[in-house]
């Protein structure tokens, strides 16, 4: 019998051997004919395993385990493996492969469970094609509409609807695969972390207490361009300088609520006209903002709205904002959360409450299922990459805590 482990890395290799890219990476963009060999390889791994399987109208791909009642309410293990443009190996699948190996351990090590098992893939989760992330489990929980299917397109013009239509699925049907409270008793995501904190601490297992959502603007900062020979120092209007305070703003404005986790970035700057001797006249700024304290977050956006009132003022140029989002931090079950805080300590595994700062299909399954996440190191926190990495050694912890805490989760039939 193979154990749950090696499944898990043998089913990570099989599905990678679809859309390696050729810096080592992968690229394996939702819904096109890589994802679909990729899906095929994924779906053959459950049958051979003793999953049986079932697509939904949005293409995400359940596979089940039945315990001894059917009827039960199933714990589901999920995630995704589409990518990014030339993304790692890791990201998504490994959660995948993870569920697939647990439920085999736990199946194994509890064969007489009564609550079904389950893997669940959501289809669409990185936005890189339309712009828009999770489609999958945006759909099923209600985040995403029919509208909203037809509004997102890809760079060929292609809507998220005719995409999915041409996977052979039916997005018109997409209410008929919404997921109901009653549908699992709880769902864990187990995925790398994309960042730093865990590799440099050597902590093993990243408990998520909560996932933030960005809160996003676009700023328009109009001032007046000049000859930068010929105009005096007092009597400019550079949009650039002016971004400039807007940028250290930003970064003191979110280093004060360090403590509350936020975080927030100026991640683009675009300049107008863009040469050398002339002082700029307008600029850009995209500005992204994060944190799991609503409130946290709140102040950075209302001390960002006061200082771009006093730089407008100070430097005379115009500031025009559009607030691309504005959304909450979703914070995950804290019964579950508990749980696996205590299955580490029990285990002797290294672990910490962390946040996410990325968004994950988690996020949107926790508004109808009690759900948690594991994060598991990877090397540098190097993700969205070819060069991203995990070492073995360091996943297994935060493996070993996944199969531990559903089965201790799952009814015994005794
Ligand atoms: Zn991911």
């Amino acid at each position: 019998m193979q154990s749950g482990f090696n499944l898990c890395l043998d089913a990570v290799r099989r599905i990678n051997s679809h859309g390696k890219s050729e810096t080592g990476g992968v690229s394996r963009i939702a819904y096109t004919e890589k994802d679909r060999l990729a899906r095929e390889t994924l779906v053959e791994i459950m049958h051979e395993t003793g999953f049986q399987v079932e697509i939904d109208e949005v293409g995400n791909i359940k596979g089940t385990r039945w315990g001894s009642r059917p009827s039960a309410p199933p714990i589901a293990v999920g995630s995704h493996i589409d990518t990014v443009p030339d993304g790692g190996k890791f990201d998504g699948i490994l959660g995948v492969a993870a569920g697939l190996g647990a439920v085999l351990d736990v199946a194994e090590r509890c064969p007489d469970h009564v609550n079904p098992l389950q893997v669940i893939v959501f289809s669409g989760e990185e936005s890189s094609r339309f712009g828009v992330s999770n489609v999958g489990s945006k759909a099923v929980t209600g985040y995403m509409s029919l509208k909203d299917f037809f509004d997102h397109r890809d760079d060929q013009g292609i809507s998220v609807f005719k995409a999915l239509r041409d996977f052979g699925l039916s997005p018109e049907k997409a209410d008929r695969s919404r997921i109901l409270p009653s549908d699992m008793k709880a769902f864990f995501e187990l995925h790398i972390e994309q960042g730093p904190f865990l590799d440099q601490t050597g902590i093993d297992v990243g408990v998520v207490e909560a996932i933030a959502a960005p809160t996003r603007l676009f700023l328009e900062i109009l001032g007046e361009s000049a000859h930068s020979g010929a105009c005096p120092m007092d009597m400019r209007k550079d949009a650039l300088a002016a971004s400039s305070e807007i940028v250290l703003a930003v970064e003191r404005l979110a280093k004060e609520e360090s403590a509350f986790k936020t975080v927030g970035t100026v991640g683009d700057c675009k300049v107008f006209p863009g040469v050398m001797n002339v002082v700029p006249g307008r600029s850009s700024l995209k500005v992204d903002i994060r944190g799991i304290d609503g409130k946290s977050i709140d102040r950075v956006f209302d001390g960002l709205l006061k200082e771009m009132e006093r730089i407008s003022a100070s430097r005379n140029v115009e500031i025009k904002k559009k607030v691309i989002s504005r959304g909450e931090p979703v914070v995950l079950d804290g019964r579950l959360r508990w749980l696996l805080g205590q299955v580490c300590e029990d285990m002797e595994i290294g672990w910490t409450d962390m946040p996410s700062g990325a968004g994950h299909d988690a996020m949107y399954v926790a508004s109808v299922i009690p759900t948690a996440m594991i994060f598991v190191p990877c090397v540098g926190g190097i993700s969205h990459s070819s060069e991203e990495k995990v070492e073995i050694g360091r996943i297994r912890p935060g493996y070993r805590a996944l199969v531990e805490v559903i089965y201790r989760l799952v009814t015994k039939d005794r």
